[in-house]
Formats: structure tokens, sequence, C-alpha cells
């Protein structure tokens, strides 16, 4: 078994009328310190896919097992442990505390987990991301990509088992695209981080090991890369 396994997974929303099936039976299972793009057209399931895989949600039916842990099996604050303690999450809009200073965004996850030496930690992070001079620099003071770099070192501070990434590059140009692509995939390499992305970016998913295509809800197609990576 790998460190995530999903299981017959289904996801519907309530609706006006009838509830709205967006997930209908997903199978999957990640081998730990791979890197993974879940792709397929707009609506296809994909952000509530990573988002049940990550926990944030819980699913309407089915099960995901993320490190030998069923989310079926707990509750709202015990969910919310697994993440702070395997998971990192990149949204594509960044959603960093507006109120708190780059600085302070890094250190909230390492806070929550009680651990210390948090602000020398938090600011060696930012440095990693190139973004040590910004460090007390408010979101709206920081450009896009600068945004999108700070919340990838708050996802990196808890040393995540497993990322997920929506949409990583999608709000970025090309160039700061690129920075924060190489980042993702250096901690796949470097720290043996899983790596699971959503992109409707071909270019980016074929730079993982393999993609799993969604259509309707369902998996359309899930093939590893074989060619590129010389396996
Ligand atoms: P994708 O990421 O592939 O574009 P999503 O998972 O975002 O797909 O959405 C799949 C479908 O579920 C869409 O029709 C979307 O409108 C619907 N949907 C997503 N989130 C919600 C929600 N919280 N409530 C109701 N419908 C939702």
């Amino acid at each position: 078994m790998g460190i995530l396994t999903v299981a017959n997974l289904g996801k519907s929303y309530p609706s006006a009328g009838h509830p709205l099936t967006v997930l209908k039976g997903v199978n999957f299972d990640i081998t730990a310190g791979s890197s993974v793009a879940i792709v397929g057209p707009s609506g296809s399931g994909k952000t509530t896919l990573l988002g049940l895989c990550a926990g944030l949600d819980r699913s309407t039916t089915g099960n995901v097992v993320l490190n030998g842990v069923d989310f079926n099996n707990l509750g709202e604050d015990e969910r919310a442990k697994v993440r702070n303690q395997y998971v990192g999450f990149i949204f594509q809009n960044f959603q960093l505390l507006p109120t708190l200073t780059a600085l302070e965004n890094v250190m909230v996850p390492l806070e929550l987990r009680g651990e210390t030496n948090i602000k020398a930690r938090s600011l060696a992070l930012l440095d990693k991301v190139g973004l040590a001079e910004r460090a007390n620099h408010y979101p709206t003071q920081l450009s896009g990509g600068e945004q999108q770099r700070v919340s990838l070192a708050r996802a990196f501070s808890n040393s995540p088992q497993i990322l997920f990434a929506d949409e990583p590059t999608g709000n970025l140009d090309t160039e700061t695209g690129e920075k924060v692509e190489q980042l993702l995939f250096d901690l796949n390499k470097d720290a043996g981080t899983t790596l699971i992305l959503v992109t409707h970016d071909l270019e980016l998913a074929s730079k993982t090991e393999r993609i799993i295509r969604l259509k309707s809800g369902e998996v359309w197609s899930d093939e590893p890369i074989a060619l590129q990576h010389g396996q």
C-alpha cells in the first residue's frame, strides 16, 4: 500500500432539486515519494478530489487512506491534526492570511505544532524560496509570484510527507511559474516529499512520473510517464 489510497471515492454536493455528483467511484494508490499530476477538463472534479485527499472535506462514499489513516474514521479536529502532521497544501490563489506578514504566515503551521525556534526556521524557509528580504511585508505588498512562494514556504514548514498543489502556477507568469515548479520538484527529489498536483498545463504534468486523467468525475486514464523518466 502506498502513502495515499483512494477507494471507490464518490462526492456529491447538495444542489437545488437533486444532489450534484462530481466524483463517481475513483480509485488509485500513490507510492510514497512519487510525483503525480491530476489533469482533466474544467469541472471534471480535480479540485474536489484534491481536497478530499488532503482531508479538507469529507467524501460522500468510499475512502481516503493517508499514511494508513482512514479519514472516514476521523472527526473534523482529528483530520486537521493529520493535515498538520503530514500534509502541505498550495492553492491557486495562495490563501495567505492578509493580516499577517510573510514571516508570520510561514510561522503558523509551526506554531500549531508547538515547535521551537519558529522564527529562525521560518526565516530560513523564506530564504529558501528567495524571499528573506520580504519577511515583514504583508500579502498585499507582494506580487502574485512572491505570494505563491510564501505559500510554498508555509506548506514546506511542517516538512510534509505529502504535498498537494492545486494549479500552483495557474496565476503566475511563465518565468515565475517555472521558479515555483522548480521548488516543488526540488522538494520532491531532495526531501522525498510525495507531490500531487492538479494542473491544466500538460507541459507541467509531463514533468511528473504519472498522470491521472479525470473525465466527468471518473478516472479516464492513469499512466506512468515511463519514457520521460527512462523506466
Ligand atoms: P475542476 O477542479 O476539475 O474544475 P471541481 O472539483 O472544482 O472541478 O468542480 C467539479 C464540479 O463540482 C463543478 O461542477 C463545480 O461547480 C462543482 N462544485 C465544486 N465545489 C462545489 C461546492 N462546494 N458546492 C457545490 N458544487 C461544487
